[in-house]
Parts: C-alpha cells; sequence; structure tokens
C-alpha cells in the first residue's frame, strides 16, 4: 500500500496548516460565539484527541482511500468511469459525489447508536472553534475507512483526486468548526454555496433537533437537497455540546478516550431536562 504522497506532504499540509493559522488568529479577534472555557484547556483537551487521531488519518485512512481508488482504477471499476465521462468531468463529478458521499456518512454517525459513541467525542466539545475540527476519536477515523474506501471505488473516483479532495475537506472543516464572525451579508451569501460557521454552530446545539441538521462538509447543497438545513438559531442563543456531557471535569483525554466504550447518556440534561427552543423564523433565514 502506497504510503508516502509528496505533493500532500509538501504542497497540501503546508497549505492547511497557513490556513489553521490564519484562523486561529481570526477566530481570536474576530469571536463569534462566547467561550465558556479557558481556551488552553481545550487546546490541550483537543490537542491529545488529535494526537491518536490525525496519525491515523495520514497513516490509514488516506492510504486507504487511495488503495480503494487505484485498485478500482486497475479493473476499469466505478460509476464515472462506466459512463466514460472526459477527464474533467470525472474530476468535477467525482469531487461533488465524495462531498455527497460525505454527508450521508455524518448523517449515519448521527443515527447509528454505535458510530455515534465516537461522534459523540467530538460532539461534546463544548466551545467550538477552530481545535474542534481536529477533535475526533481515532475509532471515528478508522471506521470511516470501509465506507469512504467503499465509496471512492463505487464512484470511480481518481487516486490524485482523492487527496486532492482531503486538503480541501480539511480545509472547510477547519473553516466552519472555526469561531470566526463574518459580517453577517457575507456569511448569507456564502452559505448558499458553502458550509460556514454560524450554519454549522447549529450542528454542534444542545438542542437535538439543531444537532440533526446541517451535515455538510464542502458544499451546502445536500442539506438543502435533503431538507436538513436549518439557518434559523441566532448565535449567542446556542449552548454547544451535548446535553448529558456538560461536566468540564469529564474532558480529560482519558475520559473522551473511553468516551465510546460506556453506557450512554441519553440526551438531557443532569437535571432531566430536555433542551428545547421556539422556531421563530423560518428555517432557511439565517440569523446573526
Ligand atoms: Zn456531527
Amino acid at each position: 500500500m502506497k504510503i508516502m504522497f509528496p505533493k500532500f506532504d509538501k504542497v497540501g499540509m503546508p497549505l492547511l496548516g497557513i490556513a489553521a493559522a490564519v484562523l486561529f488568529v481570526a477566530e481570536a479577534k474576530r469571536q463569534l460565539r462566547r467561550r465558556t472555557r479557558p481556551k488552553i484547556e481545550r487546546l490541550l483537551e483537543n490537542g491529545s484527541v488529535a494526537a491518536a487521531a490525525l496519525p491515523a488519518l495520514r497513516l490509514l485512512l488516506l492510504p486507504g482511500m487511495y488503495a480503494a481508488a487505484r485498485q478500482a482504477s486497475r479493473y476499469e471499476y466505478g460509476l464515472l468511469r462506466w459512463l466514460r465521462l472526459p477527464r474533467w468531468a470525472r474530476n468535477v463529478a467525482g469531487f461533488l459525489l465524495l462531498d455527497y458521499t460525505n454527508y450521508l456518512w455524518h448523517v449515519l454517525l448521527h443515527k447509528s447508536d454505535l458510530l455515534w459513541r465516537f461522534h459523540n467525542v467530538h460532539h461534546s466539545d463544548l466551545d467550538l472553534d477552530l481545535s474542534t475540527a481536529w477533535r475526533f476519536h481515532i475509532g471515528e477515523n478508522i471506521a470511516s475507512l470501509p465506507y469512504r474506501g467503499a465509496a471512492i471505488a463505487l464512484i470511480g473516483v481518481p487516486a490524485p483526486l482523492v487527496l486532492f479532495y482531503e486538503v480541501i475537506f480539511e480545509g472547510a472543516a477547519a473553516f466552519h468548526h472555526s469561531n470566526l464572525r463574518l459580517p453577517y451579508p457575507v456569511e448569507r451569501r456564502l452559505c448558499r454555496v458553502i458550509v460556514t460557521p454560524r450554519m454549522h454552530g447549529i450542528h454542534h446545539s444542545i438542542v437535538a433537533r439543531e444537532t440533526n441538521s446541517n451535515f455538510s462538509v464542502i458544499f451546502s447543497w445536500w442539506d438543502r437537497l435533503h431538507q436538513s438545513l436549518r439557518l434559523n438559531v441566532p448565535q449567542d442563543e446556542i449552548t454547544i455540546g451535548v446535553p448529558a456531557y456538560r461536566n468540564p471535569q469529564e474532558q480529560t483525554p482519558t475520559h473522551l478516550f473511553m468516551l465510546p466504550f460506556e453506557r450512554q447518556r441519553p440526551w438531557q440534561l443532569p437535571d432531566g431536562t430536555v433542551p428545547e427552543r421556539e422556531e421563530r423564523h423560518p428555517r432557511q433565514q439565517l440569523l446573526p
């Protein structure tokens, strides 16, 4: 299995590093939602979760997805090959379909009890910012390999596109998890095409109906297509996190690592109430 991807490591990673550095400074200067916990504590916690997940991403998931693409190409397998599309159309369609399959995977992470155990680690962050973009349990990365590999083979995604898509995918995740306050008119237009910080902030709300919306990663179209788009929540009214996991004492690296293997708590606050919110605006209207 090919492990070395010089273009990904020498061009893609530094570009992602620059994007992350810009976002890190920008989100501190123009804060979207109020922080509830000290930034340094969360950086350490999220960093420790990422310290296991990122090597798995680079050394297992990425080579695995690339190998799936190469195998499919060897056997002339996959939808885009059967359609005999020209190269440019295969790349465009491949990029869009990959993004669509990742929308479906994200829905699955929320609908499957087993997968949710791992995705819960990501959602149980009590604030949402750039560092949340890498707070994924290693188990979630490993679990995604059979799905993402199969999707790549079935679609017939060209192998280089797998690497290109991954760079854009990681960049998009860094952007929409960030706590960056974009000018409201800019974001209102932007979220018609791509997932933005306000849109994804609603996905991290403790209100179940809000968490179960906005699953898209790069393009926001998939949520429009499946009517899972919800923009009508004011950011200053959002409480970030999962209701039953609100104790900062439990945000230690060991607790977070073990969380998928423990009994999962029901979707309610420690006092037994279920968070709710009245809908006062049309669902597709982005609020400041
Ligand atoms: Zn999610």
